[in-house]
């Protein structure tokens, strides 16, 4: 039975339907007074990834032996955080280069601007639509000219290359943002859809189909940047800052399927993995995201 594991499916190399990459660094949590712990965070979602015992899902009737799924390796992380960041963007520009999805993995959530920097230095990907999944909205200012875990979208939407009207955050909680952030992503054309009006609508993963609909029609690609602390504390507590409320897994793992289901999204990250707080329950859900995305990447490959 293990023999046929999603892992045996993995081979090393850059080039596949879909690209796994590690970014090992928590220095921009660190920064941003966060908890470290996140650096080892690719090396417990690769054996995480060891523990999910099928390649072929009966439920939804798709093999994933159909998709070619590719390991990278990591992001080294000798270097400092900018020289990690430049870094990162040059490997997944690469990855792109090939026409692969990259499907990166943290490390903390300042590899969110770098990630979205290989896509804008791609004329055929502009305009680039970018949905931030996350409990918090991360587009603080920087800390002594030094981007950390708090800025990536700040950045993001100061780059002349991004339309900020095509940035979108998604289950943000209005008790771990404040009011300035979002007058700033609001003022620049950005759009907030908050946590607790979804969830009592029980909309989530309809409103996350909707936003990528839009962002379809608009944009040439898309971006879909995960945070597990999205995801309810007591589902994912290893995490640098987790929450009371969030994200339910099973609408966390809805959104890895439309996400993986959606044409244009070409490029999925995932931060703040923080095995050090907790690695078992936190990591069986990052590699079901990743087997979600994958399910769905799969079942569109099977179609065409
Ligand atoms: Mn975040």
């Amino acid at each position: 039975m293990s023999e046929r594991g999603l892992k045996n499916l993995i081979e090393k190399g850059d080039r596949g339907d879909i690209v796994l990459l590690g970014f090992p660094h928590d220095a921009g949590v660190r920064i941003n007074g966060g908890r470290p712990g996140a650096a080892r965070g690719p090396q417990a979602f690769r054996s995480a990834l060891g523990r999910i015992r099928s390649a072929s899902d009966p439920e939804l009737d798709v093999d994933l032996s159909i998709l070619k799924i590719c390991d990278a390796g990591d992001v080294s992380p000798i270097c400092s955080l900018e020289e990690s960041h430049a870094a990162l963007t040059d490997k997944v520009g690469a990855i792109l280069e090939t026409g692969s999805i990259p499907f990166v993995v943290g490390g903390g959530n300042d590899q969110s601007y770098p990630n979205a920097s290989a896509l804008l230095g791609r004329e055929d990907a502009l305009p680039l639509g970018v949905v931030n999944v996350d409990a918090h909205l991360d587009a603080r200012p920087l800390k002594d000219g030094r981007a950390h875990s708090g800025s990536p979208f700040r950045l993001l939407l100061q780059d002349e290359r991004f339309e900020a009207d095509c940035f979108v955050e998604f289950a943000a909680q209005g008790e771990q943002c404040d009011r300035d952030q979002a007058e700033f992503i609001k003022s620049r054309g950005g759009r907030i859809h908050w946590l607790t009006a979804m969830q009592e609508e029980a909309c989530v993963a309809a409103m996350f189909r909707v936003v990528l609909e839009d962002l379809t029609e608009q944009c040439a690609s898309v971006f879909v940047s995960f945070d597990l602390d999205s995801v309810s504390g007591s589902t994912a507590p290893g995490v640098s800052c987790p929450g009371a409320i969030g994200l339910s897994a099973r609408e966390a793992l809805a959104i890895a399927r439309i996400a993986g289901a959606c044409p244009a999204v070409r490029l999925f990250d995932l931060s703040e993995f923080n095995p050090e707080i907790e690695e078992d329950r936190t990591g069986r859900l990052a590699a079901s995201l990743f087997y979600n995305f994958c399910l769905a990447l799969a079942a569109r490959k099977k179609k065409a």
